[in-house]
């Protein structure tokens, strides 16, 4: 496909230019790279520009149909047959060929999410680390003996792997994100549809070209490029026995309900609105530090962000005082630039609801401490999609700022006097993400840790994570866990086998 030049392109590297003049309009389909069946394609834009990078096959049903009898055949084929120790091999060959083309995938991501191009290396590293990780577990699958108590009988059960998944991808983070669901399938022996989001398709292609130099069997994953329709496609297929899903909680809602009717296996990562609560106690350098980072970090574009910062009232002032010092200094810009420190957002789409939601604050009476608005100069295009490092205090738990996911980099501050006060507060959400305790006094950490009903919090720390460590959702962020050998669990089922003897 024929991309267009824009200044950002043309800075690329080789690899990456490469890339984009072969492989974004076909999709990777049994091993194959295929046209869509009906020609229909999308662009894909660089929100640092909003210019297009390059036409991107759009998905319709019938592609899903031909992914997902691939999936199928890998799935009862050539897959089931690869013996756990060389799936152990290949997916940690995967993680080695990610690693060899570290700045190619960080550069593409960078162009295509707009995140900064130091930031993108550190998600490519932590996207090895995780197929690592996984690469052990295909030779540690174990059933269990059971002591039934009735005589004669032998009874034991198998871990199968749950069969043809369909795994739908957020753009927040592309690659990293779709290396969370893969790993899974390959340590389980599943098979895949993997559907990238259609704001950030292009690394999805790039891994699919990986996937096959390793020897992954064709079929074993498949990626079919399209935007929430193509996403429907999948979740309606008949032929797809479990869905795995990161994205908005709306979606995640009609997905988890369409899956529910249909008996589907299903694991849903959704949105959050995250406390993150400092003490009066806390070491005040390092809880601001943190505190900047949890919201910040990738433009605030993170589901377990740290939304609603909960200060103690005798803090309030300093904290805000040093955020606001932060928020002022960070380089906004380009993802490309190397000193980028905060990207634009994603989309256009995007960009137009995060400067809305910045209205509703200030309509709804909240204090803009910094930012609020779109940034100039520092070699910022007009056209891209940057806002401001944005900070309201005097926010109280009702406005809209409070209570919904914004997705963006904008913070809300509130003060607190009492621990059990801040805790019920924090629990006043629909979500129940990830929370965060700034405290030199462990009993109030761990307390408040009991008390706050989310599946990830962070003591002194804000997203500290790791492959091993499970991460998942209470109440409207999600069902089931990502990572760790809970995330496993999705990709069996169990059989039980009773004999007589
Ligand atoms: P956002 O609104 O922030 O873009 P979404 O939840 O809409 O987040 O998107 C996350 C992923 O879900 C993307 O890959 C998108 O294409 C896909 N998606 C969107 N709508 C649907 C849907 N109705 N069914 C299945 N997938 C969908
Ligand atoms: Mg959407």
């Amino acid at each position: 496909m024929p991309m267009e030049a824009t200044s950002k392109t043309a800075a690329l590297s080789a690899p990456a230019r490469e890339f984009l003049g072969r492989a974004p309009g076909r999709q990777f389909i049994g091993g194959e790279w295929l046209q869509p069946t009906d020609g229909a394609t999308f662009q894909a834009i660089d929100p640092a520009t909003g210019a297009p990078i390059a036409d991107v096959a759009q998905g319709g049903p019938a592609d899903v149909d031909r992914a997902v009898a691939a999936a199928r055949e890998a799935f009862e084929g050539a897959w089931a047959k690869t013996s756990p120790s060389k799936r152990t091999g290949m997916i940690w060959a995967l993680a080695e060929a990610i690693k060899a083309n570290l700045p190619e995938l960080a550069e593409l991501e960078s162009l295509d999410n707009g995140k900064p191009v130091t930031y993108a290396k550190g998600d490519m590293a932590a996207a090895v680390n995780h197929l690592r990780y996984f690469a052990g577990w295909p030779t540690k699958i174990e059933g269990e003996t059971l002591p039934v108590s009735f005589p004669d009988a032998h009874v034991y059960t198998r871990k199968e792997p749950v069969g043809v998944c369909g795994q739908i991808i957020p753009w927040n983070y592309p690659l990293l994100m779709a290396i969370w669901k893969l790993a899974p399938v390959l340590a389980t022996g599943c098979t895949t549809v993997l559907k990238p989001a259609e704001q950030t398709p292009l690394t999805a292609l790039r891994l699919a070209e990986l996937i096959a130099d390793v020897g992954i069997p064709a079929g074993t994953v498949n990626v079919v490029t399209g935007d929430g329709s193509t996403g429907a496609a999948i979740v309606d297929h008949p032929g797809i026995d479990k869905i795995a899903f990161t994205g908005s909680t709306v979606v995640g809602r009609e997905i988890g309900a369409k899956c529910g009717r249909q008996l589907k296996r299903v694991t849903l990562e959704l949105g959050g609105k995250s406390p993150n609560i400092i003490l009066p106690d806390a070491d005040l350098d390092r809880a601001i530090k943190g505190s900047y980072a949890a919201l910040y970090e990738n433009t605030g574009q993170v589901c377990s962000a740290g939304s609603r910062l909960f200060v103690h009232s005798s803090l309030h002032d300093r904290v805000i005082e040093g955020l606001a010092e932060f928020a002022e200094q960070a380089k906004v810009g380009p993802g490309l630039s190397e000193d980028t420190e905060l990207g634009p957002v994603v989309s256009a789409e995007q960009h137009e609801r995060v400067l809305g939601y910045i209205d509703s604050g200030t309509s709804e009476g909240a204090e803009l401490v910094t930012g609020g608005g779109v940034p100039a100069g520092n070699g910022i295009s007009e056209g891209g999609y940057f806002v401001e490092p944005t900070l309201f205090t005097g926010v109280s738990d009702e406005m809209t700022v409070a209570r919904e996911e914004i997705f963006g980099p904008v913070l809300v501050a509130m003060s607190f006097d009492e621990l059990d006060e801040v805790a019920a507060r924090a629990n006043d959400t629909d979500y129940g993400l990830a929370a965060g305790v700034w405290t030199r006094d462990i009993s109030s950490a761990h307390r408040l840790a009991a008390m706050i009903r989310a599946g990830n919090v962070y003591i002194n720390n804000w997203g500290m994570g790791d492959p091993s460590a499970p991460f998942g959702g209470f109440k409207a962020s999600g069902v089931g866990r990502e990572k760790g050998h809970a995330n496993l669990d999705a990709y069996l089922e169990v059989k039980t086998v009773t004999t007589r003897l």
